[in-house]
């Protein structure tokens, strides 16, 4: 989206107006069609929509529903890529994604932590069906050459990671991928196309959990991938028949909540970064994870590759998981939940929650200790929360 052949639009204009169009009566944005499907005045009109000819609505498990179509040329427009498609949880866009990519007897590398629930998919689901993942830790990245193969089709990772915000240099990692004939795929949820573009670093695909900052208020489930169309197209053809598609309704909240996602993830990243400084200075605290402090190790290419460091912020407690738990009990103004990216700032421990199932040995393999806590910080006055904090540490 842009003004003219000179002029790019800034990101949150185009949060607000990418994607939309005056309604045919006068409504500032595209209505809410919860509609099933779309009725034709003919036989003819219906198959030039069948087959390709004209870009009608249809059917809405197809995607070909002006609400959801809406929201995808804004995702789209935000991670500055070809086509985005819209899922039903960012679970079902990382799904669609690989089993899209990858046929038994292919390779996946997945790069770092990840969130609990894409560690299982590649380890349980994806063995199942023969696609085999290779998990290499953070500090292993250097090697990752020596672990591609022949059959390898997609490295997959996140940055910044949940739950041990550590930073990878997208280009390197799209760079050397590359050589190797498989896909760079990025989960971009941490820090939301605000605070940074995958496409731009290289990256051949982006997802989101839009459930996190894309929804941004706690009260919608969705995903989304981003890229070229024909890497899209066979994520398509997935997500239709498993059945992944994000509902009318859900589309309509999310394109409602990316208008303000410029405002609202700025101000979380400012947020973030004074509570990482108040704890980076607390004795209860051992260590604190955020790519904002210039001593965190993946500061320099979280400067390189991001705009902002994001709302994320972990942390190591003095103590064992239950004195951790009993400090998490102690905040008042941080609700004890497993979801991020919401207005109301959330915390948890990951080993209660996002990391729960993993094997006690592979948590501790990656450094997510017991007394590891995880913060998502709101829209609250940082001030506030950061008295919340003293009060519980102390
Ligand atoms: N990716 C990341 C980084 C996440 O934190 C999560 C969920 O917490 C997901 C993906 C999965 O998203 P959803 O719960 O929308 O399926």
């Amino acid at each position: 989206m842009s003004a003219d052949d000179t002029h790019v639009f800034h990101l949150d204009t185009r949060c607000i107006h990418a994607g939309e169009s005056l309604d045919e009566r006068g409504g500032l944005h595209v209505p809410l069609y919860n509609h099933s499907t779309f009725g034709f005045e003919s036989t003819e009109e219906l198959l030039d929509v069948v087959d390709g000819r004209s870009d009608g609505n249809l059917y809405t498990r197809f995607g070909l529903n002006p609400t959801i179509r809406a929201v995808e040329e804004k995702l789209a427009d935000l991670e500055d890529a070809a086509a985005a498609y819209a899922f039903s949880s960012g679970m079902a866009a990382i799904s669609a994604t690989l089993m899209a990519h990858c046929q038994a007897g292919d390779h996946v590398v997945c790069v770092g932590d990840v969130y609990g629930g894409t560690y299982e998919l590649m380890e349980t689901n994806l063995s199942q069906l023969d696609i085999e993942t290779t998990f290499l830790l953070g500090d292993q990245v250097d090697a990752l050459d020596e672990h591609l193969t022949d059959r390898t089709r997609v490295v997959f990772f996140e940055t910044p990671t949940n739950p041990n915000m550590e930073i990878f240099d997208i280009s390197s990692i799209a760079e050397i991928t590359a050589t190797h004939d498989a896909l760079t795929v990025v989960d971009n949820t941490f820090a939301s196309p605000i605070n940074q573009n995958p496409l731009a670093h290289g990256a051949d695909l982006v997802i989101h959990s839009t459930t996190k900052y894309l929804g941004g208020h706690s009260d919608l489930t969705g995903g989304a991938v981003m890229g070229s169309d024909d890497l899209l197209e066979p994520i398509a053809l997935w997500r239709k028949n498993l059945g992944q598609m994000v509902a009318p309704e859900v589309a309509f909240l999310l394109a409602r909540s990316l208008r303000t996602l410029g405002v609202r993830v700025r101000r979380q990243t400012r947020s973030a970064q004074q509570i990482a400084e108040f704890l980076d200075d607390h004795p209860r605290i051992r260590t604190v994870n955020y790519p904002g402090l210039p001593h965190f190790p993946g500061h320099e290419i979280a400067k390189r590759q991001m705009r902002g460091f994001g709302g994320m912020v972990s942390f190591i407690y003095d103590g064992d998981a239950e004195s951790t738990a009993a400090m998490v009990d102690q905040l008042d103004l941080y609700t004890i939940a497993p979801s991020l990216g919401g207005v109301e700032s959330l915390v948890t421990q990951p080993i209660t929650t996002t990391h729960h199932d993993m094997d006690p040995a592979e948590r501790a393999r990656r450094g997510i200790a017991d007394s590891m806590v995880r913060l998502s910080t709101g829209l609250e006055a940082p001030e506030d929360l950061i008295a919340d904090l003293d009060q519980a540490l102390s």
